[in-house]
């Protein structure tokens, strides 16, 4: 008797932990790991087509194809069927539906918080690695909070408001050659951070704080800029990673979207490829951190982009476009690691977040 009653609460302390410790279960009732580490990457402009090009200009494979989960998201903005990337990045980041043009607030300018704010108010470590000046919209969408996307300068003092990590993209003039005469950088050194002007440096910095602005506006397009997103991805994880109590990490294939507003299936699929390299950075960080979840999505498609003809074998795209401007398509969301299965299904951009948060195991 005295065995059974030993056994019953051992057996119920570890349901019990189970519970607690992950809060999330799978479907066979055992327990998930439970998730510590959410890394969001964003191909902005990023449609089925645009996957499907890169993936047949790959001869049949890409590294997003080892996603286990895959749903779709509605992406329309509080005021517009079609969004643009104010609107659709805070959308992700703040879970409300806003105009088009606003930077983390409601259509009636309240600031929302954002996920990164969430994370970084519970104590963990936050980054965004972009390939575009990080004051631009879908970047800002974190970590800003302003009534239009076009404040550039007020977006780079809204980092410094902010307890962000690590920030790799470009940008420097709106930190160094101000309208107000400030010296964002000088300040940002003040507060801890390592400032890195080129990628070499950004990669010596392996714990504390960095700011790296690797170019004074935009970076170059893809081959141009080398391998800034995939390798500045690495060097973000490997100082956030550093924090036991987990990190959160937004990265952006920020040209995409740039690519297919003027029609060049050629530099799109570039662009592409290069955000493909950078999903294998942090799947690969996922497979040695099991505590981690990685999520892939576009804030809308751009260019109507579609594939009229094309050789998987010869990796040859026949593409077609239908529009200069955005779409209002849904667009795909895939999903890897601790908790993706709760992104399978067809929902609001704006569910993103509570998705996320609910991983972490956070109120809102
Ligand atoms: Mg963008
Ligand atoms: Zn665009």
């Amino acid at each position: 008797m005295k065995k059974v009653y030993l056994f019953t609460c051992v057996l119920l302390s570890l349901l019990l932990a189970g519970c607690t410790a992950s809060g999330v279960r799978t479907d066979n009732g055992k327990a998930a790991p439970q998730v510590k580490n959410v890394i969001i990457l964003i191909g902005d402009g990023m449609g089925v087509c645009q996957v499907y090009a890169g993936l047949t200009a790959n001869k049949g494979s890409l590294n997003l194809e080892r996603s286990h989960y895959v749903g779709f998201s509605k992406t329309y903005s509080a005021n517009s069927y079609i969004t643009d990337s104010a609107a659709g990045g805070t959308a992700i980041a703040c879970g409300t539906k806003t105009n088009n043009g606003v930077i983390g607030m409601t259509p009636d300018s309240v600031p929302v918080k954002s996920i990164l704010e969430y994370a970084a108010e519970q104590g963990l470590s936050t980054g965004v690695v972009v390939s575009c000046d990080v004051t631009h919209a879908t970047p800002a969408s974190f970590v800003a909070h302003q009534l239009r996307r076009s404040m550039s300068e007020e977006i780079a003092a809204d980092y410094l408001k902010s307890d962000i990590t690590v920030f790799i993209g470009g940008g420097r003039k709106n930190f160094e050659a101000r309208s107000d005469k400030q010296d964002l950088t000088g300040q940002l050194k003040e507060k801890g951070y390592a400032v890195a002007y080129t990628l070499d440096e950004a990669k010596q910095v392996t714990s504390g704080k960095l700011a790296a602005l690797l170019a004074d506006g935009h970076p170059d397009a893809y081959p141009q800029r080398g391998e800034l997103l995939p390798e500045g991805v690495q060097a973000a994880i490997n100082i956030l990673k550093q924090n036991d109590k987990g990190f959160f990490l937004m990265v952006e294939g920020s040209q995409i979207d740039w690519a297919c507003h003027d029609n060049k299936g050629e530099e799109a699929i570039q662009e592409m490829l290069d955000f493909d390299r950078a999903i294998k950075v942090a799947f690969d960080y996922a497979d040695q951190d099991p505590n981690t979840l990685v999520v892939i999505t576009a804030d809308h498609e751009t260019g109507g982009m579609t594939l009229v003809g094309g050789d998987i074998s010869a990796g040859e795209t026949k593409i077609a476009f239908s529009t200069g401007g955005h779409t209002a398509v849904m667009v795909p969301v895939f999903a890897y690691g601790a908790g993706a299965e709760a992104f399978a299904g067809i929902y609001q951009n704006t569910d993103i977040l509570p998705k996320a948060l609910n991983a972490y195991g956070f109120e809102r």
